[in-house]
């Protein structure tokens, strides 16, 4: 019996639907990247926001075809969207055979294989999900990047939020069980290996473990010679200076801070519910640059949060010209009556919002290209991913992490995908880099 699965969503999403397909495989089922051959259909989905909300949708309308058009006899769909949508979605969907909330994820084996069986719509609490243990077997969707979750849930709670309600509480995962799993991957050939979470930076603080995150990354750097060690997802309050100098002293961990601060004023992150201020974020990204000299700063900030005035959204505008991030997402506030935000007076209009977001995005294509200029003449390591076209390949340097940033373009006929290779920049746009072989 053949299935397919559609992941959706965040790199924690990913691995879950990566662990999915373990279980599943190990239960003799097969998988194809072709929906009209498959059994089985599930997606894997994401409710973020509202347009994550619409994806999944659209991607659960376009697979049921297939119940239809192909030998499909049954659509699951898993995580994020029923958790949030609950009864709501179900009624919604009637083309979908099963949900699966986000705390149901180890129910996969049993629904696909009773599907008649098995209640429709299961939800229970995601806070008793068991973590994956070093023995947890996952179908990984690359051979050379291994993302790893190194905790569950969020116990913050960001008003315009809705992760804390799908995920539960922080629980941070057993360091020996991280661990192995690096080191799994590791003899598996992997190059990069990337410790993602809702936030990484709180690692091991609900355990009340002493080292917490800077521990963990000796003992990953450990096992993990000529293998990059990334950090996604920290947080401006969470993170330690012991982390900051365990990220500089070793070389094979990106010197790559990934820090959303959402937004810089004083009153807009009090109704966020984010606590920290702007001169603390000064302070944290000037220790960050003496500490890590050439790294990478990555951000993202919230335009058209609900009482956002001209004189806020200025202070932001300001602050991003100061810090010349390497790389910034900029999203637009996403209202939804289920979020304590919407609560909140002054809505911004849409239009309003999206002047924001198209000024501070202008702004930052220009810090970009500045940013990516000083790499022309440089020989950087590159990790090469894939051939593109005759002559072409594309990479990623240290300080462009994976869907998220820019790309290395290279000139050369003869790299192999999944190796690292010396290669010259030899040219630099917004984003984007152009450099050959050495
Ligand atoms: S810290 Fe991140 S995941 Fe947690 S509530 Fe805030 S935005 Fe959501």
């Amino acid at each position: 019996m053949k299935l397919h699965l559609v992941s959706l969503g965040c790199a924690k999403n990913l691995i879950d639907s990566e662990v999915m397909l373990g279980s599943l495989v190990n239960a003799g089922w097969v998988i194809t990247d072709d929906p009209a051959k498959a059994d089985i259909i599930i997606v894997n989905t994401c409710s973020f926001i509202e347009p994550a909300v619409n994806e999944s949708i659209d991607t659960i309308l376009e697979l049921a075809k297939f119940k239809k058009n192909g030998v499909c006899q049954h659509l699951i769909v898993t995580g994020c969207l029923p958790e949030r949508f609950r009864e709501k979605i179900v009624r919604a969907l009637p083309e979908v055979d099963i949900f699966l909330g986000t705390g149901a994820l180890d129910r996969i084996v049993h629904a696909v294989e009773d599907p008649l069986n098995f209640s429709k719509c299961l939800l229970p609490d995601p806070n008793l999900l068991a973590m994956q243990t070093k023995d947890t077997h996952r179908v990984r969707s690359s051979s050379h990047i291994a993302y790893i979750k190194i905790a569950e849930g969020c116990s913050r709670h960001c008003t315009y939020c809705i992760i804390p309600k799908l995920r539960g509480k922080y629980r941070s995962r057993n360091h020996a069980d991280i661990v192995a799993e690096a080191r799994s991957m590791v003899l598996l050939g992997i190059k990069e290996l990337i410790l993602v979470a809702q936030d990484t930076t709180s690692y091991g603080k609900d355990l009340n473990m002493s080292v917490g995150l800077s521990g963990l990354f000796e003992s990953i750097t450990e096992i993990s010679e000529n293998v990059w060690v990334r950090l996604l997802y920290g947080h401006p309050d969470s993170i330690d200076e012991s982390v900051i100098k365990t990220i500089a002293k070793h070389d094979n961990i990106c010197t790559y801070f990934d820090i959303p601060i959402q937004h810089v004023s004083g009153t807009v992150l009090k109704r966020m519910g984010r606590k920290y201020t702007r001169d603390d974020l000064y302070r944290l990204f000037e220790k960050i640059r003496e500490i890590a000299p050439g790294c990478a700063l990555r951000t993202t900030a919230i335009v058209g949060f609900p009482g956002e005035t001209d004189k806020d959204f200025k202070e932001l505008f300001d602050f991003v010209e100061d810090i010349c991030f390497d790389h910034l997402g900029v999203f637009i506030y996403s209202d939804s009556e289920d979020l304590p935000s919407h609560r909140l007076a002054h809505h911004v209009p849409k239009n309003t919002a999206k002047k924001r977001h198209d000024r501070l995005m202008s702004l930052q294509a220009d810090i970009s290209v500045k940013n990516n200029q000083k790499y022309i003449g440089r020989v950087l390591q590159v990790l090469v991913e894939k051939k593109s076209e005759d002559n072409m390949f594309i990479g990623r340097t240290y300080f462009q992490a994976p869907e998220v940033d820019g790309i290395t373009y290279i000139n050369s006929s003869q790299l192999k995908p999944g190796k690292f290779a010396g290669i010259k920049i030899t040219d630099a746009f917004e984003y984007d880099l152009v450099g050959k072989t050495v």
